[in-house]
């Protein structure tokens, strides 16, 4: 059966829709919630966002254009299919949804509500790539011993390179390199300042542009990637080639093959094959690789296997489906093999207060986990407080800031308590 027959079946064996919560409705909620809106089977019941607008907004996108507010007639409202729009997530434990998804961009926020939800017993979707690869570990823990999922959401680059990974693995090829195409250069200076007509024109928040335009965006997502896969970064802020698409077969593998990598199975990115994922792959069986350039897949011994596109929040209620019916996550750390490091985008000052990602102060670089050890994350750098210079282009050192008291520094001593 298709996930839609088995939505439909799950309707009538259950007499409801799945009811999905969303948190965060800016840009990626917006385009989630409409998404959830045009499925049938999936209700948008909940959208909670800082600002009541945008929730009010995120539910009438999804096609609750007269949603209740006030939490103590939760109950009539969802059953009536009106929907509730909220300014806080404080009450999902105790709200008859049976998924939420966590959509802010911000860890410690997504910290909070995926370990509030599954406190709860509600299964947990991340578009929030920011705080997996920060707590991934100590979440999927959580789930566990809740016994829900907690599951990235389909559509980002890192579920969509897994998939090829997985596809590879299925067909018994070995997986040299999987990664993401990025389209334009790094700007690694990249503030919400120097972003603020490109992100007006673009109907983007600045700081998610610097994200991106920075390469923390990257570096989180292959970090993701790395820890879900087991496939580690070869080298600090991986290599970054520049390639089309038939080129990776001879850049992203080993040195010994003419390519950049230090051994085979690893993560990485490249300058050109945007908006795509990539794996490539060598079979070390000749009859493969002969049927392989037959099928027009290139001479060998390495092919790509290539997705063109990733189609973000349009994508990520497969995953709600897949959560609810099989249990199953899309994309959750198993392993830890990679960090995302805070590296300092200008000198840091005693008394600094650091911005979170896409600030002005730092953005991400992904580390091989093993030498990350001394080192700032990223994500536990939003509100710390600077104790000693640090120059522009460094990592930031652990022991040059004071990180604020948070949820998420808190489920990181638990995960590293673990480990
Ligand atoms: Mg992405």
């Amino acid at each position: 059966m298709t996930r839609l027959d088995r939505l439909q079946q799950h309707v009538s064996d259950t007499g409801r829709p799945v009811r999905v919560a969303l948190v965060g409705a800016g840009q990626m909620g917006r385009g989630l919630a409409a998404q959830v809106g045009r499925i049938p089977g999936l209700d948008l019941a909940v959208a909670v966002d800082v600002d009541a607008g945008r929730a009010a907004d995120a539910l009438a996108a999804a096609g609750h254009t007269t949603p209740e507010t006030d939490t103590g007639r939760a109950g009539e409202a969802l059953d009536a299919g009106r929907g509730l729009a909220l300014t806080s997530f404080a009450a999902l434990p105790e709200l008859d949804v049976d998924v939420v998804v966590e959509a802010t961009g911000v860890p410690e926020i997504g910290a909070r509500v995926a370990e509030t939800a599954m406190g709860g017993g509600k299964h947990v979707v991340m578009l929030n790539v920011e705080t997996d690869v920060t707590v991934g570990l100590a979440l999927a823990d959580i789930a566990r011993r809740n016994g829900v999922v907690y599951s990235i959401a389909d559509g980002d680059e890192p579920v969509c390179a897994k998939e090829l990974v997985d596809f590879a693995h299925e067909l018994a090829f070995d997986v040299v390199c999987a990664g993401k195409g990025k389209n334009n250069p790094f700007i690694p200076t990249a503030t919400p300042a120097s972003c603020t007509a490109e992100a007006e024109r673009k109907g983007m928040n600045p700081k998610m542009l610097a994200s991106f335009q920075d390469g923390s965006k990257t570096m989180i997502e292959m970090a993701a990637l790395a820890n879900a896969t087991g496939l580690p970064p070869d080298v600090v802020g991986m290599h970054g080639v520049t390639a089309s698409v038939p080129e990776l077969t001879r850049t992203l593998v080993p040195v010994a093959d003419g390519g950049v990598l230090s051994a085979p199975g690893r993560v990485d990115y490249a300058f050109g094959p945007a908006p795509g994922v990539f794996v490539v792959v060598t079979s070390d069986d000749a009859t493969v690789r002969e049927e392989m350039t037959y099928l027009s897949m290139g001479e060998g011994p390495n092919f790509v296997l290539y997705r063109p596109f990733h189609l973000a929040s349009i994508e990520a209620p497969r995953t709600i489906v897949t959560t609810v019916l099989d249990g199953t996550p899309a994309l959750q750390a198993a392993h830890w093999v990679a960090e995302v490091v805070a590296v300092a985008k200008q000198d840091l000052a005693p008394g600094d207060v650091l911005q979170g990602i896409g600030g002005d102060h730092v953005r991400g670089m992904t580390y091989p986990a093993a030498e990350a050890d001394s080192l700032l994350l990223l994500g536990l750098a939003e509100g710390a407080t600077v104790t000693r210079p640090v120059r522009a282009g460094e990592p930031v050192p652990a022991d040059a800031v004071e990180v604020v008291d948070s949820t998420i520094a808190r489920l990181r001593a638990v995960q590293d308590a673990a480990r």
